[in-house]
This record gives structure tokens, sequence and C-alpha cells, in this order.
């Protein structure tokens, strides 16, 4: 990749971003032109606003061939280089502007130039008779117009930017180029033609970029006081808990796992295979009525929940199916989860100081590594549980899909990843003055979809797969199938 030029950079809260992802490269085009390009340009966007596209651009031409004539050293129609001109080269401009346009087609503006610094820009445009309120909305709605780099607006205001490079003889352009520029005012936005030549105009204008200056401090006092002259917009979402069913369907379960215990009891308290399969079952059992208790169905907790008993259905399948070539597998899966009780046991036991106190009971811990570890244990390959190969243990077992979609998702919430806290953590702000910024969500506004219908389809799974073992009652069977939709 060749040095990257500095029109190049973006500009963003006084320092310059070299545009280092190619990954990025959309939001990176769109940032540098609503960020760098468009404050500088929002006058122009004003005509085009008031008098709609075809009266716009034709007042535009004549503003725009009139500060050529004033000032021919201006290489692009820049904010800040129009207010840098001296006083009388902005009274010849703006008493034009004002014979051929409506005094306050500009007065939206004076709430960002002030008397104080912009007196002849002022004196021209202040118009008490128009509302700060209104000015402000005015701004805020051209703004948002604009905001797209790619946007009909957007492209209209950069053609008016080429209009003029042209004008200053920089740059001299094909005859086809030429023509198609030549063509782009007279056409509606509708027209067929206009989906060949809005691209051509949006990339014959980022030649302009090569000219200009960015004018740090000029972007800096926009954005700031812009900024400032509106509160957030904040949005969120409010999902509903979707659960009208979750009492019967809890209902069910509690019976379901009621029968497979007293089954057990009854009949085979010692076998390990129904030991491990139950005792999975239950464990996503009890994920769920936590759920169901606590109200969590729209919560990040619920998310670790689904995540989890997903997790279980495909260790069950994944164990059922390693049974045929190992028969000790039951065995193995006990002591690989008591096994790295007995580490952090042993990490307890080593600490030299006293721990302060924790959710971590280790003389518990130790009582049920106690229970378990024996000495014939010891050199038990327990390499099947390895954490990282729950991807490919789904894949084995035909579960690829439950992974892909759903585990995979809810895993960002358990690590903490960028995604989950977008979505779960940040509200964002639905204004252009704002530049559509996240603001973080401390009110607790914000809650996630419901897992209740996902846990009723994999808590179903789970069952379904238990039935095939210990087969339930028809009748309870039917009944808890009906509910997966
Ligand atoms: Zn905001």
């Amino acid at each position: 990749m060749s040095e990257n030029k500095l029109s190049e950079h973006i500009f963003k809260k006084g320092k310059f971003i070299t545009p280092w992802n190619s990954l990025l490269g959309d939001v990176t085009k769109n940032q540098s032109w609503c960020l760098n390009r468009f404050p500088e340009y929002l006058w122009l966007s004003l005509i085009l606003y008031k008098y709609g596209r075809k009266k716009g651009l034709e007042k535009s031409y004549f503003v725009l061939k009139k500060l050529h004539e004033i000032s021919g050293e201006l290489k692009a129609p820049a904010f800040s280089l129009v207010l840098g001109l001296n006083e009388a080269k902005q009274n010849e401009l703006f008493s034009y502007v004002v014979e051929i346009m409506d005094s306050n087609v500009f007065t939206p503006l004076t709430l960002l130039y002030t008397y104080s610094e912009n007196r002849v820009f002022s004196k021209y445009f202040t118009d008490m008779t128009m509302h700060p309120s209104k000015r402000q909305e005015i701004l805020t709605k051209v703004l948002e117009k604009g905001y797209m780099h790619q946007s009909e607006f957007a492209t209209d205001i950069r053609f008016l930017v080429l209009f003029f490079t042209l004008l200053t003889g920089t740059y001299g352009l094909p005859k086809q180029e030429l023509d198609l520029i030549l063509e782009y005012p007279k056409l509606e936005h509708s027209d067929e033609k206009m989906r060949i030549i809005r691209p051509s105009i949006r990339s014959m204008e980022m030649m302009v970029l090569n000219l200009e200056i960015l004018d740090v401090t000029f972007l800096e006092n926009f954005w700031g006081r812009i900024s400032k002259m509106s509160d957030c917009k904040l949005f969120f979402m409010k999902w509903p808990e979707n659960n009208e069913d979750a009492n019967r369907y809890v209902e069910l379960l509690y019976e379901v796992f009621q029968y497979y215990t007293n089954c057990f009891i009854a009949v085979n308290p010692l076998d390990k295979k129904t030991l491990v399969l139950l005792g999975l079952g239950t464990y996503s059992y009890k994920r769920i009525i936590e759920i169901y208790e606590h109200n969590l169905y729209n919560s990040i907790a619920a998310r670790s929940s689904i995540r989890t008993v997903i997790e279980n259905y495909i260790m069950m399948k994944y164990l059922i199916k390693a049974e045929e070539s190992q028969d000790d597998i039951w065995e193995k899966y006990q002591m690989y989860g008591i096994g790295l009780y007995k580490v952090v046991v042993a990490r307890f036991r080593d600490a030299e100081k006293e721990l302060p106190d924790s959710h971590v009971d280790y003389k518990y811990l130790e009582m049920l590594v106690n229970e378990m570890i024996d000495e014939r244990y010891l050199d038990m390959d327990t390499s099947y549980f390895d954490k990282q190969n729950i991807r490919d243990k789904a894949i084995s077992v035909g579960q690829k899909e439950l992974f892909g979609l759903y585990y995979d998702y809810d895993s960002s919430f358990e690590h903490g990843l960028w995604g989950a806290i977008r979505e779960s953590s940040l509200l964002k702000c639905d204004s252009p003055a704002h530049q559509y910024h996240c603001v973080p969500d401390y009110e607790n506004k914000q809650n996630l979809k419901s897992v209740w219908p996902d846990c009723i389809s994999t808590m179903n799974s789970t069952i379904k797969l238990l039935n095939e073992f210990f087969a339930l009652p028809e009748s309870l069977f039917n009944e808890v199938m009906k509910f997966d939709k």
C-alpha cells in the first residue's frame, strides 16, 4: 500500500487518524464526508434545502460563479475559506446572495457563526424573526439529509463542490466526464441515467479532497457548537417477555423431572449413565426455572443460561455417541469436571495469605473433590472434554446450526465482546448533530429479546433425547412437545 496522503486522514476529536482498515472502507469514506467535508458545505446545503433541487442548484450555480469571480485563488467552496476572505470580498459575495435569494437562507448558520467572530456574515443573515429553535430544526434536518455520503442530497452538494473546482481550472476532465457533469443538474434523480452519473460525481468529488486544506479548528468549532445546541435523542429497544405459556410449561417440566428422579431412585440409583444424563438435564432445568422465577427473560444473564442449556444438550448427545466406542465415558466426564475443581482447591491451599470472602467456598469444593477422587482415577484421560472443542462436538453430533447461530452469539455476552456490549449496554443517539454517537445505558433502559422460545425449544430437544433412554408417560411427553412451535 502506498503512503497515505494527509487528505485521506480523518479528523476526529482533534487528532488525525489513519484510515487503517480497509474493512472499514465505507465507514471511513462516510466519516471523511460527514465529519470533515459536509460542515464546510452546509451553507450550500441550505440553498438546496430552501429552494429544492432544481432551483437550488441554479441559485448555487450563480453564487459559486460569483465566489470564483471575487476570489479566483479559492480551490474549494469551503465555508471556512469563505469566512476567511477579507471583509470587502465577503461583503461583495453576501450582498450578491441577498440580491438573488431570500436573506434568511443562511440564517440557521448564525447560530454557529455569531457576530463576535463573523461580523460580515452575521450582519447579512441574522434574522430575529426566525426563532432559534426554528434555525436549529433546519440545521438538524439538513444534517440528516446529507449525512450519508451516498445520499441523493449529499451527491447534489458534492456536485456543487466539483463544479466549483472545475471553474478554478485546476482539473481538466475528459470530454466524456465533463458531459456527465453538465447533464447532472438537468436530470431528475429518478432518471435511469443517474444511476451511472451519481457514483461518477462522487468519485470525481473525491479528487477535490487532494486540494482541500483540512481546517481543524473550523471543524472542531463546528461539531463542538452544533452538538451543544441540542440534547441527546436516545433510543432503545423494549422487547416483550414473550412468556405467556411459561407457567404451564414450568409446571410440566417439574412433572418431567419429578418422574425421572423417582424412576432413577427406584430402578437404578447407582447407574452412572443415568446420573450424568439426568444431571445435565436437571442443570438445564435449573437454569430455565431461574429465568422463570426471577423474570430474567430479557436479561443478559438469560443469554448465559440459554448458552449453557445448548451446551448441555450438545454434551449429552456427544456422550451418548462417544459411549459407542468407550463404555467408561460417563465416568470420564465426571472425573474431568471434578478434576477442574481439584485444581482450584489446590490453588486455594497454595495461596499463602488469607483470602477474602468470595463466592468460592473452597472447603466445600474440597469435600466434593474428596467424594469422587480416588487413586485409580488419577491417570484417567479426560481430554474428550476440552472446552475448546465444543464446536467440534456440536458438528460431530449434527448440531452445527444450534452452535453456529445461537451458542456463538451468546458467547459474546459471556466474554464481554463488543457486539454484546453495544447491544446491551450502549444506547444510540439519533442526532446527526451529535454524529450519531453511543451513550452508556446507566439507567438500564435497554433490554434484550426474550430467550423464552429458545428455552422451550432447546429443553424440548433435551427431553426428546432423554425420552429415548427413559420413556416418559406418553401423555406427559406429548403435552410438553406441544409447546415447541
Ligand atoms: Zn447525543
